[in-house]
């Protein structure tokens, strides 16, 4: 049982709670649920890899998204992780490509510029004829720091570089609004 229960706490957000939690739903179900749950972990870690040009996850060679025809290839969207081209992918409003740096830089964790899919980036941007780069990471101060490093290094290439606006929830009311996200949506404001 330790060792199950510690196989099961490597997991990101499962503290020793959950994870005894996790542990005795498993061994008060049926035998079927731990060898589906085995087989389904099994599987997809042998059916999907990272996607050879941008690391998003690819069950095929490349990504559904580079393998894409009808993708604007001049623009590339620079996320930190897979799961964030779900995120734009869900608004239908972008039709580039993208690049997962597989991080964000966080000198306090060890994780720098060179830890991250950044060179190749820059290899790509030389190479597929890239206008515009969209910077997509989240807005935090790791976030922020990853998105001006990539700035600093990528207009001198003479590309265009946006970075995504924050501002206010949709339906959201001004006197709730915590005062960096009000003061950004004032620094992001637009003519109309
Ligand atoms: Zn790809």
């Amino acid at each position: 049982m330790q060792h199950a229960l510690e196989e099961i706490e490597r997991m990101p957000g499962i503290g020793p709670k959950s994870a005894q939690r996790i542990l005795n739903w498993l061994l008060t179900s049926d035998k079927e649920v731990a060898h589906r749950l085995a087989d389904a972990i099994v599987d997809v870690k042998e059916s999907i890899h990272l996607c050879p040009r941008c690391h998003a996850f690819a069950e095929e060679e490349f990504c559904a998204i580079c393998s894409d025809p009808e993708r604007d290839v001049s623009t590339i969207c620079v996320v930190s992780e897979s799961r964030d081209t779900d995120a734009i992918e869900r608004t239908g409003t972008y039709q580039g490509l993208y690049h997962v740096l597989g991080g964000v830089i966080n000198p306090m964790e060890g994780s720098m510029p060179e830890d991250l899919h950044i060179s190749d980036l820059m290899a790509r941007l030389g190479s597929e004829g890239t206008q515009e780069v969209l910077l997509a990471t989240n807005p935090d101060v790791e976030g922020e720091t990853t998105a001006s490093y990539l700035s600093r290094v990528i207009k001198p290439l003479g590309i265009k570089v946006t970075r995504l606006a924050s501002g206010l929830p949709v339906g959201g009311e001004l006197e709730y609004a915590d005062e960096v996200t009000l003061g950004r949506a004032i620094e992001s404001r637009r003519e109309l």
